[in-house]
């Protein structure tokens, strides 16, 4: 029946387990281990653990297994298993296809921890990596070996949200046989199916919209039952990066949500942008739905809104921006993105401070430049919020 359903029905009723009680709103199964009637039942869940039978929550737990059933529900993929956070998801979707001597590329514009998985844990067991630009598809192509195993990408990169032509990319992938996996979060799956464009494995952080209220980490990756049980399933129940039953509760409830906030700020993430450009202040307002974006038409295929974040660069540089920050009301500074509350953070001297100088330019992150995740309040008074801030600069 699933199959039938459109995107919020998916989202309020798919993967739902109820227990002997009925209960309506999904239980929260706090348990780490499970009961066997007898020695021979305990024995045979071993060999195999049917549907709706369990062995211990590092494997599997029925709250977390709801929550796995809705958001693969959502993406359209085969399975999903959760992790304890965004960047289990990341380093277990990778590590579980490499071993010592394989070849990976990946776009070069990436999230700091998944930058630190690429660039210094995989190399450090062997496994080479090519960094590219995630838009140049010559470059993609050029990388490619016939020992490249996997292929890693960031959707919409942060904070200078490029757009990455997945089905280009994928195409190139798939003819030396390598896995595409796509950490899809900026994009968000309310606004992009990575599967359908071409990806194979598709990694959140749940942390982000799909709690939406700053609550939990999480993390989830889809892909084909093959993929999720056969490869990923072995290497994160024997490792521990497993997500909490409570957690799953958490992230179920705010799946219920997930396309009512995602487009509500969406088009608020629009309504600033086109509000702020061409300011005087302004450098630049970078987001995916603005005419002037380098990838405006890609971002227009692919996608169905622009996303939930947005970049402004300020003139006047770090002092600018720092001034901006502290003189507004309602954005709150902080790193996180996707929450129901606005939040605004300067990446140059927090998320991305750890890079060299050279590179944070070469990335475009500029001493003026601030990134915006815009949340579910009223379009009117962020908007606001925003030019009171800029006038006081
Ligand atoms: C936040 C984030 C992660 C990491 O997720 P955590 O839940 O914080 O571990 C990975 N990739 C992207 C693009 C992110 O924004």
């Amino acid at each position: 029946m699933t199959k039938d359903w459109n995107t919020r029905t998916r989202l309020v009723h798919s993967g739902t387990r109820r227990s002997q009680y009925g209960e309506v709103s999904e239980a929260i199964f706090l348990t780490q281990g499970f009961v066997y009637d007898t020695a021979e039942a305990a024995e045979a869940r071993f060999i195999e653990a049917g549907e709706d039978e369990f062995i211990y929550a590092r494997y599997g737990n029925p709250t977390v297994r709801m929550f796995e059933d809705r958001i693969a529900a959502l993406e359209g993929s085969e399975d999903a298993f959760a992790t304890a956070s965004g960047m289990a998801a990341v380093n277990a979707a990778l590590t579980c296809l490499l071993k010592a001597g394989d070849h990976v590329v990946s776009a070069r514009a990436l999230f700091g921890s998944c930058l630190y998985i690429l660039e210094d844990i995989l190399q450090r067991f062997g496994v080479e990596v090519t960094f590219v630009d995630g838009t140049d598809l010559d470059q993609w192509r050029a990388a490619m070996r016939p020992d490249t195993k996997v292929v890693f990408l960031e959707a919409l990169s942060n904070p200078t949200l490029e757009v990455i032509d997945i089905t280009g990319v994928s195409e190139i992938a798939h003819s030396v046989g390598a896995t595409v996996v796509v950490d899809n979060v900026f994009a968000t799956p309310i606004f992009q199916r990575s599967l359908d464009l071409g990806a194979d494995v598709i990694v959140y952080s749940a942390t982000k919209h799909i709690d939406g209220q700053g609550r939990c980490l999480g993390g989830v990756v889809c892909g084909t039952r093959d993929y999720i049980r056969g490869k990923l399933e072995p290497y994160l129940k024997h490792t521990g990066g497993s997500m909490s039953p409570f957690n799953a509760w958490v992230m179920l409830k705010g799946m219920e949500t997930l396309d009512l906030r995602c487009r509500a700020q969406g088009e608020t993430a629009l309504a600033i942008s086109e509000a702020l450009q061409g300011h005087p202040d302004l450098e630049r307002v970078i987001f995916p739905f603005l005419a002037d974006h380098a990838q405006f038409d890609l971002a227009k295929s692919q996608m169905t809104m622009g996303g939930t974040v947005l970049s402004l660069d300020l003139k006047g540089g770090q002092k600018a921006a720092f001034s901006f920050l502290n003189a507004l009301k309602i954005f709150t500074i902080s790193n996180n993105l996707g929450d129901a509350k606005s939040i605004i953070t300067h990446p140059a001297t927090t998320t991305h401070q750890r890079l060299t100088e050279d590179q944070r330019q070469s990335l475009g992150i500029t001493p003026g430049l601030v990134r915006v995740s815009v949340g579910i309040e009223d379009t009117d008074d962020l908007i606001q919020d925003l030019l009171s801030a800029l006038k006081a600069v």
